[in-house]
């Protein structure tokens, strides 16, 4: 998963000047200091909810971002009170001090600008260039640059600072993503005994894949700062604490708790879930969307085959238009009667990779209609555009088989909207890569290796063909997964998590910095 709010449009804005800057929340926007937080105090019973992501979905005219994750979370922040603190999107030249708040309702809403060099080496640098691919296993993509490993400390640091002044004693914190793995620690340096929590929202390799990682050791360290640990999945869970072990840091006591420097940290898994019942709405009542409707009179009498993905290399667009190659080479049967439409938003245009693969990708799709296709047939319809969710639970809805291959991920939440927006009575058929944190909920689905050009084919002519009561079997036992557990669950269990870990054990935080506990890597080039 990418950033919270946006996945399909994390490019920064230009960078602007402070008078240029658009005022997104004009009306209660303001420079802010501690006390100033104080006084905003919700007379709310409980701690409060800190939540920190990259990207910070703060309500432009008052409304806020439909995504399902993000509705989960307000939700979490509205109950008792809370901040939202990250990343505004925005590269200035000269960053202010302090973040900028604004409030909607219980919430508030608090942003720091990044620097151009900073939004280099912290985001476009380590974590995509480095943290991103070790994590997805391509440890071909990776790019090891210690400018960028210093800029993903200090920009971590710099956050952790504008951050501090805002929390209450009481404070519950929940950190979100591989952006900000050192940010425990660099409060807890600055006096934080806060409860502290971090969610990885992408996969966490084996100690050989993860190992791969500069300042491997210290990065690890650094999650000691945490009180609790969560990943999608078991396996992300196990990865992680045989890496503590392997790296001797701290010392295991018990299933899923690891003593680390004086200090308990908790693991564990919740995979993430999505808004079910609201998604199966919209998909139901999709029919009146007029792309939606659109799109179905384009299809004349074909069946259409989708796949929805951010544009990048973890999702394996390459195989899967290969896959559907080979699908319609080996049953000409199905010529000119298949459509398969691959919605694909660009993401991260300034990381030379992703460069790479538009290009690639759209040269391969091209190819395979000029291959495939016929004067009337285009086989492959790919489109580097976002589609809003109300038109994608139709298309998801009117579709006979979701195509969801990725070499890895960490859930892939467009398996479960599929399964989601299906007929009850006429469903389609998910095929699913095993290497999709999904897969672990949703295992009726057609689990295929996506490397597998040939099974991934066969998958597609079974989905095509499989019976009705077969389908309706497999999704029905989907469905159940996915009506229990919601993002809204997955939320209240992460935080019940969090919240149980009594409050004062903290007292013993050290702040595992590379000081302190000298990292067998240098920290910087060696000469
Ligand atoms: N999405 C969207 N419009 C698009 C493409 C994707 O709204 O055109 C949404 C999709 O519905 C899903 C999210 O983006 O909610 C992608 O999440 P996922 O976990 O599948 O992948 P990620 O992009 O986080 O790696």
């Amino acid at each position: 998963m990418a950033d919270i709010p946006d996945p399909a449009s994390d490019a920064p804005r230009q960078p602007v000047g402070r008078s240029e800057m658009p005022d997104r929340v004009s009306r209660s926007r303001k420079r802010a200091s501690g006390s100033e937080l104080e006084r905003r105090r919700a007379s709310a019973s409980g701690p409060r909810l800190v939540v920190v992501s990259n990207r910070v979905p703060v309500p432009k005219d008052g409304s806020t971002k439909a995504g399902g994750l993000s509705v989960a979370l307000e939700g979490a922040l509205k109950q008792s009170g809370g901040l939202w603190f990250g990343w505004s999107g925005e590269t200035v030249e000269n960053p202010s001090e302090g973040a900028r708040i604004s409030q909607a309702g219980n919430i508030t809403f608090a942003v720091m600008d990044l620097a151009k060099q900073d939004y280099d080496e912290y985001y476009a640098g380590f974590a995509n260039r480095a943290l991103w691919p070790v994590c997805h296993y391509r440890l071909d993509l990776v790019q090891i640059e210690r400018h960028e490993l210093d800029g993903y400390f200090r920009v971590n640091r710099a956050f952790a600072a504008t951050l501090a002044p805002l929390l209450r004693p009481d404070d519950i914190v929940w950190v979100h993503d591989y952006h900000f793995i050192p940010l425990a620690s660099e409060l807890r340096k600055l006096g934080s005994n806060n409860r502290i929590g971090f969610f990885l929202h992408i996969p966490w390799p084996p100690p050989d894949v993860a190992s791969a990682l500069p300042a491997y050791h210290r990065l690890l360290q650094n999650f000691g700062a945490y009180d609790l640990v969560g990943f999608h999945t078991p396996q992300d869970a196990e990865n992680f604490e045989r890496c503590l072990v392997g790296e001797n840091i701290g010392s295991s006591v018990g299933p899923g708790e690891h003593q680390i420097d004086g200090h308990r940290v908790r693991i564990g898994a919740f995979p993430v879930g999505i808004d079910t019942e609201t998604f199966a709405r919209a998909a139901a009542g999709a029919e009146r969307n007029a792309l939606v409707r659109r799109t179905r009179a384009s299809l004349g009498n074909r069946s259409l085959i989708i796949g929805v993905d951010r544009l990048d290399y973890s999702k394996g667009l390459k195989q899967r238009i290969e896959a559907f190659s080979c699908f319609i080479t080996s049953n000409p049967d199905f010529r000119n009667r298949v459509t398969y439409i691959q919605i694909t938003p660009k993401s991260r245009s300034d990381v030379p990779e992703y460069q790479r693969m538009q290009r690639e990708i759209a040269e391969q799709a091209g190819w395979t209609n000029g291959n495939l296709g016929e004067v009337d047939w285009t086989p492959v319809r790919y489109v580097n555009r976002t589609v809003g969710h109300a038109a994608l639970a139709g298309l998801y809805r009117m579709s006979r088989v979701g195509l969801v291959t990725p070499l890895r991920d960490g859930m892939n939440l467009v398996a479960k909207e599929f399964v989601a927006a299906q007929q009850p009575d006429d469903p389609g058929v998910l095929i699913l890569s095993r290497f999709a944190g999904a897969a672990h909920e949703l295992d009726c689905a057609l689990l295929v290796n996506p490397y597998d050009t040939e099974v991934c084919a066969a998958a597609i002519a079974r989905a095509l063909q499989m019976p009705l009561a077969e389908r309706r079997e497999r999704w029905a036992t989907m469905m159940k997964r996915l009506q229990v557990n919601t993002v809204e669950a997955w939320c209240q269990r992460f935080l019940s998590s969090l919240s149980r870990i009594p409050a004062g054990v903290t007292e013993a935080h050290p702040a595992p910095d590379a000081e302190r506990n000298p990292s067998p890597e240098p920290e910087t080039a060696p000469a």
